[in-house]
């Protein structure tokens, strides 16, 4: 990978539209060749070079990214690998969200849709991706989140003209956006070059957005995040995406809510779940046991004397809030009776003692049903 500037090796400016950048690419490519430099090892580098930038402004998605955090967005093995867009997510291909990053930009100058009917240019919706604690889940909470954003650039109100007015109608494509050109035998419709496909001339451009109509920001969102929400919740605000220009509606951000898995508790709905291990003497003599509770307070859990390996222990009301009700759930904690290793001599002592005055295993009737069942199998 190269450490030279994208924008750079393709001799285009920052703000090229789509077209200008692929018309440069094409005559760059031709000139560095291998082929037309046999031999040449530097028009080689330079080959790659060219090839390396263009795969990357090419694609709005990769050039956005790639404008926010230079040659850092692609590496450890491109936008997934360090995710240095923290919490973002790409939609790559799939449809649905277009992006954090609108492609207004590069589609504004050279896309080839400009018509009339689509001047005015809605915002695309964003995605958020949010992780939460468990804990904040139960409470409730205000996250202030910041997301690379554009706004209706104020100087030109959109329209990309040094006197913010909109920009008269191309007289080379009468606003179409497109040219038909006879090339030898075909006849092929391309993005008309005078206004780059946007159907409007813009002769003076606004020196703030340079023509584009929209400046990149990153935008802060307050975001309240109600009490009991469920894993996997998404959210929509309203105009909270990208905005729109020249007159185009503002899109919507969505914030996809996933809650991190919890040290103790696991959650199904309102209830919650957990499992400690108590010892041999507290599970036979009974005993009291303290164990967090989600809001932060103690649970002093009572169990009760003869309580068995995996009983399920139930506190009412020690669960999740729930999102439309008062209530809360319930939790319920797991025992898990622990057989005690590492044993001293006295303790050895002791349990023999217990054991010798306990043969008729009376005190354990599950295990004496077992063996007068099976006693008649010996006898036979
Ligand atoms: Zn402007
Ligand atoms: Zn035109």
């Amino acid at each position: 990978m190269t450490e030279k500037d994208y924008y750079e090796i393709l001799e285009v400016s920052k703000t090229a539209s789509g077209y200008e950048i692929k018309k440069s690419f094409h005559r760059l490519a031709m000139q560095y060749h291998p082929d037309r430099n046999p031999g040449n090892k530097e028009a080689e580098t330079k080959f790659k070079e060219i090839n390396e930038a263009y795969e990357v402004l090419k694609d709005d998605q990769k050039r956005a990214a790639y404008d926010r955090y230079g040659h850092q967005a692609f590496a450890n093995g491109g936008m997934g690998g360090g995710n240095p867009f923290g919490g973002f997510e790409f939609n790559f291909g799939t449809g649905g969200f277009s992006d954090i990053f609108s492609d207004i930009f590069s589609e504004f100058m050279g896309g080839g849709r400009g018509s009339n009917r689509t001047y005015a240019r809605p915002g695309s919706d964003v995605r958020y991706n949010m992780e939460i604690t468990l804990e904040e889940a139960f409470s409730g909470v205000e996250k202030e989140i910041k997301i690379p954003s554009s706004k209706t650039c104020e100087t030109c109100h959109g329209h990309g003209t040094k006197d913010g007015k909109e920009a008269p109608i191309c007289p080379h494509c009468n606003g179409s956006g497109k040219v038909r050109l006879q090339k030898s035998f075909l006849v092929v419709e391309q993005a008309c070059p005078h206004c780059q496909g946007s159907g409007r001339m813009v002769k003076d451009a606004c020196p703030d957005c340079k023509g584009a109509g929209a400046i990149r920001e990153e935008k802060t969102i307050k975001v309240k995040i109600p009490a009991g929400i469920e894993d996997n919740t998404q959210m929509r605000v309203p105009g909270g995406g990208e905005a729109g220009t020249r007159g185009g509606k503002d899109g919507d951000l969505y914030i996809f809510i996933s809650i991190k898995e919890h040290k103790l508790y696991s959650r199904d709905g309102a209830n919650l779940y957990t499992q400690i291990p108590i010892s041999m003497c507290c599970a036979a003599l009974g005993g009291k046991i303290e164990i967090p509770s989600i809001d932060g307070e103690k649970i002093e859990l009572n169990i009760t004397p003869g309580s068995q390996n995996e009983q399920v222990v139930r506190v009412k009301s020690q669960g999740m809030t729930m999102m439309r009700s008062k209530g809360r759930g319930d939790l319920f904690v797991k025992l898990r009776v622990e057989t005690p290793v590492n044993l001293s001599a006295r303790q050895k002592e002791l349990l023999e003692e217990f054991r010798s005055i306990s043969q008729d295993n009376s005190c354990q009737p599950e295990a004496k049903g077992f063996f007068d069942k099976i006693k008649d199998l010996f006898v036979a």
